[in-house]
């Protein structure tokens, strides 16, 4: 099943849709963070009210437009990237030990596909993407072994980990570079663990203007998810609605020789086969910029 928030009408609803064109308004749910707390057996009520997601009537939100907390992030997380990464800045980005490298990302408003990434030019003169799978946790974790990991997932979503490389290597730790308003696009939906046979390996793609960036497939994770599941649990509880963006692989900005990094009006779209496709507009528009903020 595929997870939407989306705007009907103007009025925000949860819905779920078992091929990505016409979803169903789970009306049991206001928010999908209370959809993941409360759990959803994968039926449609039978007289769920239908929405066309290609409908002018509907926009696609980000699944989770408010995480209850941080996204937790893996740095590092795909040999080819580490190269790029130290090419860049050996100081901020050498990982010499093996085990992986966790950060969190506030997120005030995660913004969906379609929707504008600011550019924030007055601080940020080196804007950046970094398509990432993210894990969607549906069942709380604490202590929970690799073997057991699976249980605790609800599903995946597809995540731009949006970085401003100049206040990412200035500031040393990566906080504020990654924290910057609508750095967390999210979408198009979440998909259910039930769609994938075990833990998926899917190809991962992004596109700036439709050119191809950065290409390659989450079985090249360092860390795999279930083993990510397990260190972290082994200290702190993971909740439902909790999300983990798991790492980037090479083809970043800041990887490129000279970096291009983005500028105002480009198109990015980071895509994940099975998943969907998250297309986001860099904007210089300080109105752009405000009105994501003012979105409660
Ligand atoms: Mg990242």
């Amino acid at each position: 099943m595929r997870y939407y928030t989306l705007k009907h009408k103007g009025v925000a609803h949860v819905a779920a849709s078992e091929d990505g064109k016409r979803a169903y308004i789970l009306r049991a749910y206001l928010t999908m963070n209370i959809m993941l707390i409360k759990g959803h057996d994968g039926n449609i009520p039978g007289l769920a009210e239908a929405v066309d997601l290609a409908s002018p009537n509907v926009e696609i939100l980000s699944p989770i437009p408010h995480p209850r907390q941080d996204v937790i992030c893996l740095g590092i997380n795909y040999a080819d990237h580490a190269k790029e990464a130290e090419g860049f800045d050996r100081e901020a980005f050498s990982k010499e030990k093996p085990d992986p490298i966790f950060f969190s990302k506030r997120v005030s408003y995660s913004q969906g596909t379609g929707d504008v990434i600011p550019l924030h030019g007055d601080i940020c003169d080196s804007l950046d993407y970094e398509a990432e799978l993210g894990v969607v946790i549906g069942k709380e974790a604490y202590n929970v072994k690799a073997a057991d990991a699976l249980d605790h997932i609800f599903g995946y979503t597809v995540i731009n980990d949006v970085s401003a490389r100049n206040l990412q290597t200035r500031h040393k730790q990566w906080y504020f570079g990654k924290s910057l308003d609508g750095f967390t696009p999210m979408g198009p939906c979440i998909v259910s663990k039930d769609e994938f046979d075990g833990i998926p390996e899917l190809d991962i793609r992004t596109y700036v203007n439709g050119e191809l960036r950065q290409s390659s497939n989450t079985r090249n994770l360092i860390t795999g998810i279930p083993e990510i599941i397990e260190i972290l649990s082994s200290g702190m509880t993971l909740a439902p609605g909790t999300v983990i963006a798991t790492g980037t692989p090479s083809g970043v900005a800041m990887g490129m020789d000279p970096p291009v990094f983005l500028k105002d009006g480009d198109e990015v779209a980071c895509e994940i086969d099975n998943i969907g496709r998250l297309v986001n507009t860099v904007s210089a528009d300080p109105d752009a910029l405000a009105r994501l903020q003012g979105i409660k």
